[in-house]
């Protein structure tokens, strides 16, 4: 069977990683040469609004799955006409718009922060009275790792942050004070099974993840399950699946889902009795979904920038490294390492060793 995706990033090449021991080839559209999934699979270079790749693609494929959420939802419907294409556009449609987005979760229940949309600096003075300080300031579409986002402290923030989101349409949402960053991931196949994996406790510097750990028992994973459950049901989704949460004196607050496989969920790679990236591949073609039991106490430190020496992480016994074959540049995942072991001070010792040296290569 041969899979289609859209980008050839790392998630792509973490997804045909997870599929070659299960038979499956690959080919991926992206306009980069030197994209980092490419020598996985085919690899067709050009814009993704480009009609005759996306036609050979369709053509080429059994089954086409994106990496990247920003994926115009014209050229899923082109491509579905012949070749089905999971997870389905509603949900993308819905997730590239931070406005849409909030309002089908408040609409099914699921408890957000307070937002207002904002298309104008007059819009933006009214709705502070309601919103309160402190707030961010977030633009409606295209934003990630904290783009495109302004922490609003007073009324004279105003000006400047609308002028820092280049005026364009914005959500500004109170601030949430929250314990801790959680995110839930979970598969649901063409069939409607569903398996979910323990929570992910996740620490973010300047808008970016750093570091993701599971967790064991989690007295906020049922109302988290029962969340996803919602939104998966909701979308009639197909795929895997990542609702990023805060945790507020036990309760949850949902901040926004990626219709995709996640960052907050590669220590499942080592960490799960199947990965995020095989519950991914398995679902869209209807298999049966593995277990998401975790193997022990697991983490995922990201390298951002810079990577440390090989070396140096491997002689960490019980760390995993993923390089992503990528050029260095300021700011970019670079690579992350996995940590996965039986006791908890172990687990606490190596994730301080990871964070040490990830902090020493780290340009961001
Ligand atoms: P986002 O792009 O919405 O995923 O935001 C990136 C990061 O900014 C989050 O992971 C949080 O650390 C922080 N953040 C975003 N929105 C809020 C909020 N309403 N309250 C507190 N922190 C937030």
């Amino acid at each position: 069977m041969v899979i289609g995706i859209l980008g050839a990033g790392q998630l792509a090449r973490m997804l045909a990683l997870a599929g070659k021991p299960l038979g499956l080839k690959f080919i991926f559209l992206d306009p980069t040469p030197a994209s980092c999934a490419a020598d996985l699979g085919k690899h067709l270079i050009g814009d993704y609004t480009d009609k005759a790749l996306l036609t050979q693609l369709a053509e080429e494929s059994d089954i086409i799955t994106y990496e990247f959420e920003n994926v115009p939802v014209e050229i899923i419907d082109f491509l579905n006409a012949n070749t089905p294409v999971y997870p389905p556009a509603k949900a993308l449609f819905i997730g590239q718009d931070r406005i849409t987005e909030k309002t089908f979760l408040q609409d099914l229940g699921i408890a957000t922060a307070s937002f207002s949309a904002v298309s104008s600096l007059e819009e933006l003075q009214q709705a502070m009275p309601d919103i309160g300080y402190p707030a961010i300031l977030k633009t409606r579409r295209l934003g990630y790792d904290g783009k495109g986002q302004v922490v609003l402290s007073s009324d004279q923030d105003l000006a400047e942050a609308w002028q820092a989101v280049k005026s364009a349409p914005c959500v500004v949402e109170g601030f949430v004070p929250f314990d801790r960053e959680i995110s839930i991931i979970a598969s649901r196949s063409v069939s409607g099974e569903i398996v979910y994996y323990p929570l992910s406790e996740n620490e973010h510097h300047k808008g970016i993840l750093r570091l993701a750990k599971n967790t064991q028992n989690d007295p906020l994973q049922a109302q988290a399950e029962n969340y996803i459950n919602t939104i998966l049901t909701a979308l009639d989704y197909v795929g895997t699946i990542a609702l990023e949460l805060f945790a507020v004196d036990n309760n949850i607050i949902a901040n926004e889902f990626a219709p995709r496989v996640h960052n907050s969920g590669h220590w499942t790679i080592e960490g799960s009795e199947t990965s995020q990236f095989e519950n991914h591949l398995r679902a869209i073609m209807d298999m049966p979904l593995g277990s998401t039991h975790s193997l022990g106490y697991a983490a995922m430190q990201n390298f951002i920038g810079n990577v440390p020496a090989s070396n140096q992480l491997l002689s960490l016994s019980q760390v995993h490294l993923h390089l992503y074959d990528k050029a260095a540049r300021k700011g970019r995942k670079l690579a992350h390492a996995t940590i996965r072991t039986d006791t908890l001070k172990n687990f606490t010792d190596l994730i301080d060793s990871l964070t040490e040296l990830a902090k020493q290569s780290d340009d961001s």
